[in-house]
């Protein structure tokens, strides 16, 4: 047996966890760790947030479980919330950020079949990050992560992401497409940001030709980008959104949620899920849009992405091995000018605990509950560390 039964599908640091507080995670042997990236987007609320925890535990002792054959009071209550904060129409529950994905793409199959298009696809982008399950990692742009699992699946189509020449050129040539699906800020691909102009421009195109614009706000919703959502702040709906990660701040759900006439295309017998929108998973999301909603925290999420950055910004100006340090709210990229990954494991011998993307970028996804103390000290140990690194990198 090898010396951790696991299956080998994480390069995992050598720490075993055992609690965690805010942005704190405590190991075994009683050591803290700052974590910056909140169990990559999951945690927005914090770790152990009281009022998710209050709520799991008091629907634990009401009901865990109910079939998707029938409704249920958490369930009703959270698809109301999040059609409230979205605009939407309707929603389905999944399990996670792949799954809501994957019902997108059957929506969007099912759509264009239902408009008499033959074999429809999906216009996705370079760089994109849509999951690990078949169809989620053919949409995905990275072809790192889908090398080795072909045959992968068909039906898709990739443009270059913020590039609208390119996407109209797609649109008068390829009459197969029915709907866009992209990420207002790739988060895997390396805290890439949407410029307005694109996707407004995108959202016309949908338009014109009659596609879904689908948005994927698994990482960017949820108060994260200073918004509930990241299109509100580009003045854009879309037909179809996603979201996972932060809602249910560390317990599992996914949803998928469609207006118009994206919310009228499945019919009973098209999509499912046994555990799909579940009591409790509904009870933890409830608990954590209440919190964003009474503690104004998509704003706080805004000003603490400023604050972050402009200090970033001041200690870094004129750096050389430092490229360009950007974001939307608390999804921030600090971009080297070369591969970085070995900061990842230097970071942990400082107590912080940092994400590495695209070989050189830099993502804190830190909680949306930090005092302006903790984001302080955020930046104070990751400049710490940053200098630390070059330092050494400059002596070898
Ligand atoms: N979409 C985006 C934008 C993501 O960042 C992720 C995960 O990182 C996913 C989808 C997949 O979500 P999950 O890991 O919950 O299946």
């Amino acid at each position: 047996m090898a010396e951790q039964p696991f299956l080998n599908t994480y390069g995992r640091l050598p720490i075993v966890f055992e609690h965690g507080r805010g942005p704190w995670l405590y190991d075994v042997d009683g050591n803290r760790y700052f974590d910056t990236f909140s169990g990559i987007a999951v945690c927005g609320l914090g770790h152990a947030h009281p009022a998710v925890a209050e709520a799991i535990s008091e629907q634990a002792g009401r009901l865990v479980h109910c079939s998707n054959l029938f409704h249920a009071t958490q369930q009703q209550k959270l698809a109301h919330r999040l059609c409230g904060v979205s605009g939407m129409d309707g929603v389905f529950f999944a399990n996670s950020g792949s799954e809501a994905n994957e019902a997108a793409i059957k929506l969007a199959r099912l759509y264009g079949h239902q408009r008499g298009v033959h074999s429809p696809s999906i216009l996705v982008m370079d760089r994109s990050f849509h999951g690990r399950t078949l169809a989620t990692l053919t949409a995905t742009g990275n072809r790192r992560v889908q090398a080795g699992f072909e045959p992968l699946v068909s039906g898709f189509v990739r443009a270059p992401f913020n590039d609208l020449d390119a996407i109209s050129a797609i649109a008068r040539s390829n009459h197969s497409i029915v709907a866009v699906m992209l990420e207002p800020v790739q988060g895997e691909g390396g805290v890439n940001i949407a410029d307005p102009a694109w996707l407004q421009g995108i959202r016309e195109i949908c338009d014109h030709h009659g596609w879904l614009m689908m948005l994927d706000e698994v990482q960017t919703g949820n108060g994260r980008t200073g918004a509930y959502f990241a299109y509100q702040s580009y003045g854009v709906l879309p037909d179809v959104v996603t979201t996972a990660k932060g809602l249910g701040n560390g317990v599992p759900i996914g949803a998928c949620l469609a207006r118009g006439v994206a919310a009228q295309t499945f019919q009973p017998g098209h999509h499912g899920s046994t555990f799909g929108g579940g009591a409790l998973a509904c009870a933890a999301a409830n608990a954590v849009i209440e919190t964003i909603r009474d503690e104004d925290l998509a704003e706080r999420a805004r000003q603490l992405g400023e604050r972050i950055r402009d200090r970033l910004q001041r200690i870094f100006q004129g750096v050389d091995y430092i490229r360009e340090i950007r974001g939307m709210g608390l999804m921030i990229g600090i971009e080297l000018s070369a591969p970085c990954a070995e900061l990842v494991p230097l970071a942990k011998t400082q107590g912080l605990l940092l994400n590495v993307v695209a070989e050189r970028v830099i993502r804190l996804l830190p909680p949306l509950t930090l005092s302006d103390e903790e984001a302080d000290l955020l930046v104070d140990q990751l400049t710490r560390v940053i200098k630390l690194y070059a330092a050494d990198d400059r002596q070898t």
